[in-house]
């Protein structure tokens, strides 16, 4: 009863993305001060129903690209993101912060 089906295995020259090529079809990993993320990027035609993005707090209509993500270990808890706020999700780690405190001189 798996959602996933066997996608067939080709990769897809995109020009100007240059996603890295990653070990299952469409899946890579990433890690931040939560774990290890697995990300899997959906295409239109496997998202099958509407999602609730926790990044924005919009539903994604169906048939619409996104990002699924979910911590190591946790795939129950996987979530789907618009695949742009899962991105600025990356850009707004509060670890990046730097220390603006700093004394100009
Ligand atoms: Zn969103």
């Amino acid at each position: 009863m798996s959602p996933r089906k066997n996608y067939p295995k080709k990769r897809r020259p995109k020009s100007g993305d240059d996603e890295p090529i990653t070990i299952a079809s469409n899946q890579s990993f990433e890690e931040d001060d939560n774990g290890l993320w697995i990300v899997r990027k959906l295409t239109g035609s496997a998202a099958n129903k509407p999602y609730r993005c926790p990044g924005c707090d919009q539903v994604i209509p169906m048939a619409t690209p996104h990002t699924v993500a979910w911590l190591d270990g946790d795939e129950d808890n996987r979530r789907h993101w618009h695949n742009a706020c899962w991105t600025k999700r990356n850009n707004r780690r509060p670890r990046t912060e730097r220390t603006r405190n700093a004394p100009r001189y």
